[in-house]
């Protein structure tokens, strides 16, 4: 049993007029969105594109973002008091789902004795010591704000620890929004279909190579030509930022391989995966260790938080031990650690990855079992509670490429139809989806229903 549950009634009561779903769960009402509508062109007044991070817009999908006032478990309530299902989770960190007590009791516990000290932490110790015990390759361990602080970092690290500067990163994979690292970015760029950024020199970006995820005969061959000049290998172990695309096995050991043969450092950008597909990691699942991971999202509990880590040997480098610069005033912030602390105890309870696993398999062949019925070719991908959706294929999709000949069309409708009975999705097709500890058949069950419709919708356009 998973402890600290949000009830049923909590959500019934906190929503005054739900118009989403009927009584019976099936019918479903047009929603009224007006209120988020209002204030989507107050914030375009006073913030660039009316969001303070691309992802949230609805570029990719058509019309305005909404604005939410509250979550609760499983469920996210907008301006208009809309209930939805959420799958995004604050894009990953929420893997309890909203207002988990065991977070919340946390963050109250240690606001009553203080928000930061700008000094060291016992509570950072205990966290420390956690990512360490649970994340293998991790022998030691820096917190920073974000998780694109975390990859930068740990670049700078790699490329001080050998002396080189040429790095190595795959097409699809998003490692936050560093400079030399916006080369064909994924997510937000692609979605934006701008896959470099402006304002990025190109001084910074020579150094980064950009190879295609899952080929291994691409690295070897890079390597062939550049391995001795390689500082590091940047790799998602499980791509989230073009949807959700699983490594080949083999991918992840031929870059382990070749790594080792060359003394260049292998990192594992496990913002997304750490904690999320299982108490170890993604490189616990495919037994491949880095030398460098990356984590976020959820080791903070949903607060700004980011950390890398490794071998001893290399983290040694970083200043003040050794001479890599890297420092931050709200790194280890006792709020973000404390909710992070709460976080990493309730997921190694016995059975919580299982648990999730079963859950988001049953939404995947349900997902499936529904589009079968409508006749629309789909297929999904998960790994633990992770999961993709593609339209255009019954094929498994290990590519950017076959990512990108997923039907764009396709999933416009299927988004709006589920956003408007009651089930909110990333507003992009290269985001992975996120279930929650919080999700219950319930919630699964009216997704699959949702689905239904939204496979329907497909079919007629
Ligand atoms: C989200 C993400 C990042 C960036 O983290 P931020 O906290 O948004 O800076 C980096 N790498 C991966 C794999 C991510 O999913």
């Amino acid at each position: 049993m998973i402890t600290g549950q949000y009830t049923k009634k909590d959500v019934y009561n906190n929503v005054k007029s739900p118009t989403c779903f009927s009584a019976k769960g099936k019918k479903f009402k047009q929603m009224k969105t007006s209120k988020s509508q209002e204030l989507y062109n107050r914030a375009k007044n006073f913030i660039p594109g009316g969001v303070n991070s691309p992802v949230r817009a609805f570029k990719g999908v058509g019309g305005n973002p909404l604005f939410f006032k509250e979550g609760l478990g499983p469920y996210l309530i907008d301006a208009d008091e809309n209930r939805y299902i959420d799958y995004v989770g604050a894009f990953g960190p929420l893997i309890l789902g909203h207002r988990h007590e065991r977070i919340l009791e946390a963050i109250e516990t240690q606001l009553s004795k203080g928000i930061g000290f700008g000094a060291s932490t016992e509570a950072e110790i205990d966290i420390a010591e956690k990512i360490c015990k649970h994340v293998h390759s991790i022998e030691a361990v820096r917190l920073v704000t974000s998780g694109t602080e975390a990859t930068m970092s740990a670049i700078r690290l790699a490329r001080g620890f050998t002396n080189r500067d040429k790095i190595v990163k795959f097409e699809g994979c998003y490692h936050g929004h560093a400079d030399g690292l916006l080369v064909k970015a994924g997510s937000g760029a692609l979605t934006i279909g701008e896959p470099d950024s402006l304002g990025v020199p190109s001084a910074y970006t020579e150094l980064t190579h950009v190879l295609p995820y899952n080929d291994t005969e691409a690295v070897e061959e890079y390597f062939d030509a550049h391995g001795e000049d390689t500082a590091c290998v940047i790799v998602e172990p499980i791509a989230g930022n073009m949807n959700c695309v699983p490594p080949d096995i083999s991918f992840l050991e031929v870059l382990r391989e070749q790594c080792t043969l060359n003394q260049s450092v292998l990192i594992f950008d496990e913002v997304m995966t750490g904690f999320r597909v299982a108490l170890g990691g993604a490189q616990s699942i495919y037994g491949v260790l880095p030398d460098i991971t990356t984590l976020g999202k959820v080791i903070g509990g949903g607060l700004p938080i980011g950390a890398f880590g490794g071998k001893a040997e290399i983290m040694e480098k970083i200043a003040p031990s050794g001479a890599v610069y890297q420092a931050g005033t709200l790194s280890g912030s006792p709020i973000a650690v404390a909710a992070g602390l709460a976080m990493l105890e309730v997921v190694s309870e016995i059975g919580f990855y299982e648990e999730l696993h079963k859950k988001t398999k049953l939404l995947m062949s349900g997902l499936k079992e529904r589009a079968s019925e409508a006749n629309v070719p789909f297929t999904t991908n998960q790994v633990g509670g992770m999961f993709g959706c593609f339209f255009n294929t019954n094929e498994k999709v290990t590519s950017f490429k076959e990512v990108m000949a997923s039907n764009s069309e396709s999933f416009q409708t299927y988004f709006h139809e589920m956003l408007s009975n009651g089930v909110y999705l990333a507003p992009s097709m290269y985001e992975a989806g996120f279930v929650s500890m919080a999700h219950t058949m319930e919630e699964i069950e009216k997704t699959l229903d949702a689905a239904s419709v939204a496979f329907r919708a497909i079919k007629k356009n």
